[in-house]
């Protein structure tokens, strides 16, 4: 728990969120600006600010926000028609939360590349 940090408070409940799965290692919720018809954000329960600062010992953490990402997508209606899973790292991606999360987006065709 980073104090202050807003995916720890949705974690720690102290934010609201509308939770789609969540298990003892991730929580899945939807964001509060789609990008897409279906769009979830997948976070560890534990702080790690991103995939750039993620340590050998996060390789199972890093596991279980993929197959819940996974398993969001399925559980979502995605597993069919296909969905992006997104990892936004440091400023010129964007992150502008610094708390690591995998972007499940679909719900409609993708562009390729992103901008
Ligand atoms: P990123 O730009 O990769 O750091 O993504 C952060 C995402 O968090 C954005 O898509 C925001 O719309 C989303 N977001 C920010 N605040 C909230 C919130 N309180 N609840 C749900 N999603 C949020
Ligand atoms: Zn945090």
């Amino acid at each position: 728990m980073a104090t202050g940090c807003l995916f720890c408070n949705i974690v720690a409940r102290t934010v609201p969120a509308q939770i789609v799965i969540e298990n003892d290692h991730v929580v899945v919720f939807k964001d509060i600006r789609p990008m897409a018809p279906t769009h979830v954000l997948v976070i560890p329960r534990k702080h790690v600010i991103g995939i750039h600062e993620a340590g050998a010992e996060d390789v199972a953490l890093l596991g279980h926000v993929l197959l819940a990402a996974r398993d969001a997508a399925e559980k979502l209606g995605l597993g069919e028609s296909g969905y992006r899973l997104v990892l936004n790292s440091g400023l010129d991606a964007g992150q502008s939360v610094f708390h690591l999360h995998c972007h499940v987006i679909g719900g409609r065709p993708l562009a390729w590349p992103p901008g």
